[in-house]
């Protein structure tokens, strides 16, 4: 009885600090990362071999293309004038482990990703390619409006009204 314990216990012990390294995802985030998945943004991906990542470029603001040109650039960071360096810095890198289930060891190099190890590109991506799904409530706001502050409205409320 005792043994089946510890065994029971042992085997909690790595959930467990997996859970402690994970950031938490607040609604506001969830919605800015669904709005950013459903946007038309060009996403272009590079496996590396090195790693067991894949690096995906993803266009900063308000853009929305994004050629292989600008990211070949933007890898070297060789630039040959202003202009060019400018340009790479419309660019994000969003690097994934090559697992969907570990989607959450994901990198940004934003600087919401620096403040809080969480960013829209991150979560965006990962709902783009399916790894995760945002809560319900996260789809309850039009695409380009921002979420209001305050509790959501209650999507089971229609369910009571008769
Ligand atoms: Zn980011």
């Amino acid at each position: 009885m005792v043994r089946k314990w510890s065994r029971d216990r042992d085997e909690r012990q790595p959930k467990a600090i997996l859970f402690i390294n994970e950031p938490t995802i607040t609604l506001s985030k969830w919605t800015k990362s669904y709005q950013f998945a459903k946007s038309p943004k060009t996403i272009i991906e590079y496996a590396s071999k090195a790693t067991d990542e894949i690096n995906y470029y993803v266009p900063a603001g308000a853009i929305e293309k994004l050629t292989k040109t600008q990211v070949n650039k933007y890898k070297k960071q060789k630039w040959n004038n202003f202009d060019d360096y400018k340009e790479s810095l419309k660019i994000w890198k969003v690097t994934l482990p090559n697992n969907p289930s570990l989607w959450k060891k994901g990198s940004c190099n934003c600087s919401s990703f620096f403040k809080e190890f969480a960013c829209k590109h991150v979560i965006g991506l990962a709902i783009r390619l399916k790894y995760c799904t945002p809560p319900p409530a996260a789809k309850d706001v039009k695409i380009g409006e921002k979420r209001k502050r305050g509790r959501p409205k209650k999507a089971t409320k229609a369910l009571l009204t008769k």
